[in-house]
C-alpha cells in the first residue's frame, strides 16, 4: 500500500500528535530535552539543536497534523496537507544517512525542525490522500482516549491506539468483567 519510508513518516506523525495532551494523556514535549529525545528516537538527521527549544513552532505543526485524523473527508485533508507542504521549499532527494537504507527526504537543506516535520509528514500524508486511503487516519475508538492512529493493516481492522495500549486495556477490562459475571471462557481469547 504505502512505501516503507512513507509508513515510517506516518508513524512519526502519529507519535508526534500523541505527545500532546489533546490525545488524552499529559503533554510530553515541554522542554528542549524532550524534543531532542523525540528526534533521536525517530532518527531525524540534519536538525539544528537550537530548534529543539522552539516549542511554539513544533506545537503549530503538531496541531495541523492532528487536524487530518478522524476527518475522513479527502477535500478537507487535502487542504491541510497542501498547507503543510507549503511552509517551506520541498526538495526531494535520496539519502542513506547513518547506515539507514536509501529513502527519500523532502525537506530542503537548512530547513528548521518545524519545516522538516511539516514537509516530510505532509508528503507522507499526501500519499494517503492520493491513494484514497484517508479513512486509515483515525482517532482511537476507546471511550476515554483521543490519541490518533494510522491503520496500516491489510484488512482495515485497527481501531485502538498504541500510544495508550487501548486495545489491550479494553481487552483486559472485558476479560475481567466476564470473569466477575462468571461467564469467563476457559481460555482467554
Ligand atoms: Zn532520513
Ligand atoms: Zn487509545
Amino acid at each position: 500500500m504505502f512505501s516503507h519510508d512513507t509508513e515510517l513518516s506516518l508513524l512519526t506523525v502519529v507519535d508526534l500528535v500523541n505527545t500532546a495532551a489533546d490525545s488524552g494523556g499529559i503533554e510530553q514535549l515541554t522542554t528542549a530535552r524532550h524534543v531532542e529525545q523525540f528526534i533521536t528516537d525517530h532518527h531525524f538527521s540534519g536538525i539544528d539543536p537550537r530548534d529543539y527549544g522552539d516549542l511554539p513552532a513544533l506545537y503549530a505543526v503538531r496541531d495541523r497534523f492532528r487536524s487530518v485524523f478522524g476527518l475522513g473527508e479527502a477535500a478537507k485533508i487535502a487542504a491541510q496537507v497542501n498547507a503543510m507542504v507549503a511552509v517551506a521549499p520541498v526538495s526531494p532527494r535520496l539519502t542513506n544517512h547513518e547506515g539507514y537504507p536509501w529513502h527519500m527526504h523532502y525537506f530542503a537543506p537548512g530547513a528548521s525542525l518545524a519545516e522538516h516535520l511539516s514537509v516530510d509528514g505532509g508528503m507522507a500524508l499526501a500519499q494517503v490522500v492520493s491513494l484514497g486511503e484517508t479513512d486509515r487516519l483515525q482517532i482511537c475508538a476507546a471511550p476515554d482516549c483521543r490519541a490518533v492512529l494510522i491503520d496500516l493493516s491489510r484488512n482495515r481492522s485497527k481501531r485502538y491506539c498504541d500510544a495508550r495500549a487501548c486495545g489491550n486495556r479494553l481487552h483486559v477490562a472485558a476479560y475481567r468483567k466476564r470473569q466477575r459475571s462468571g461467564s469467563a471462557p476457559l481460555q482467554p481469547s
